[in-house]
């Protein structure tokens, strides 16, 4: 319904669902809502999504209430991309759908989990978390009677598909092409990834202060974040330190939105794009970071690399989180009898089909749609004879 969207002023770059190549499975347009508010309402409502909720971001689910989790994650993502969408006059709606379902894809245990179930899957053509989310939103969630998986639209698609090697995405069809093209997906979707890059390397500083694994005397020497600690420091002497780590990662959140969105207009205004195809056509993404942004970032990832994701206690835990993944790997795909009923109806049916890389694949779907708690619960029921449940 043309009210939904005549009262929204969008640049004539923005995404346009009226412009947009549309669904996989024709459908007819929603009365109350944009094509791309529903994309988002669907994800929302998707199983995957709620899944979310017990999947790990950097800490495990069960290691404190506190920490984001993916699903958090996700809503900040797509609270920054919002804010910046709204500036930059680009689709909101269709920067919200993507920022929530870009990480349904992930396997329990985060990139630990990744990790192992790609070395799993390396005779069967591999399992990459963000080409697992396309398959969640075309393909396994069972929601609509008329189609398999959410039916998105091509542009909230093309979001969710961040990255693609060109051999998998040849596989791809109209949805890989821009990787075998090298073209730009919508402002949108490049909008999308770097607020997940705000999101995680904010709420990964405070998470890691909070677990103990990081110190405020270590950010001092760091990039962007040492001059906003003084900066804090000295404008409130005072402050103790949980409200301190706070302050710093709110300023850092709004350092890095207002170099993005300064960087991409005068980016957008220089290339002289006047609607969608132009961006895509364009020869490098227009939605940036200042260069000194840029390199600060890059720095500041290299220390929560070493300092964070690579502590002795994250990296136990990701150790312990990669036998549980190949460990049910190796129990369901050499008996998929041990798979509940309709997983085992899937694999009877792929294996016919595809051979041994039919059952692999529907093994690796199975998992990762696992949450940390159910694959650790599904481990004690399957090697753990006192486990009951
Ligand atoms: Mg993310």
């Amino acid at each position: 319904m043309a009210v939904v969207a005549s009262t929204i002023i969008r640049a004539p770059y923005a995404a346009d669902p009226s412009r947009s190549r549309g669904r996989r499975y024709p459908e007819p347009s929603p009365q109350f809502r944009s094509e791309f508010q529903r994309d988002r309402d669907r994800i929302i409502h998707s199983a995957a999504f709620r899944r979310l909720e017990y999947k790990t971001q950097v800490f495990v689910n069960h290691e404190g209430d506190w920490f984001r989790t993916r699903l958090t994650h996700s809503l900040e993502v797509a609270q920054i991309a919002r804010t910046v969408a709204r500036l930059l006059g680009l689709n909101e709606d269709l920067v919200e759908a993507i920022a929530l379902a870009h990480d349904l894809g992930h396997t329990p245990f985060g990139h630990a989990g990744q990790d192992a179930l790609n070395q799993c899957m390396s005779d069967y053509g591999g399992f990459e978390h963000n080409l697992q989310s396309i398959r969640v939103v075309d393909e396994l969630e069972e929601r609509y009677a008329e189609f398999p998986g959410l039916n998105l639209t091509f542009d909230t698609r093309e979001g969710i598909l961040k990255h693609c090697s060109r051999a998998k995405a040849a596989e791809l069809g109209e949805l890989g092409l821009r990787f075998l093209e090298k073209r730009q997906p919508s402002l949108e979707a490049q909008l999308a990834n770097l607020a997940d890059e705000v999101a995680y390397n904010s709420h990964d500083i405070d998470d890691g202060l909070r677990a103990g694994l990081l110190t405020v005397e270590q950010l001092e020497d760091v990039p962007l974040v040492g001059p906003l600690l003084d900066r804090v420091r000295r404008e409130h002497p005072e402050l103790p330190q949980r409200r301190m780590i706070y302050q710093v990662v709110r300023y850092l959140i709004e350092l890095l939105v207002a170099d993005l969105i300064e960087s991409s207009r005068a980016a957008i205004e220089a290339s002289g794009v006047s609607d969608p195809e132009e961006v895509r056509a364009f020869g490098e993404p227009l939605i940036r970071f200042s260069d000194p942004v840029r390199r600060d970032l890059r720095h500041l990832k290299g220390f929560l690399f070493k300092n964070l994701y690579r502590h002795h206690r994250v990296y136990r835990m990701a150790a312990k989180s990669k036998r549980v993944v190949r460990a049910l790997f190796q129990a369901f795909f050499d008996d998929p009898a041990l798979l509940p009923p309709q997983q085992q109806a899937r694999a009877v049916a792929q294996e016919e089909a595809l051979g041994e890389a039919g059952r692999a694949r529907v093994v690796a779907d199975y998992i990762a749609g696992m949450t940390d708690r159910f694959a650790i619960a599904e481990y004690g029921r399957l090697f753990d004879p006192m486990h009951l449940t």
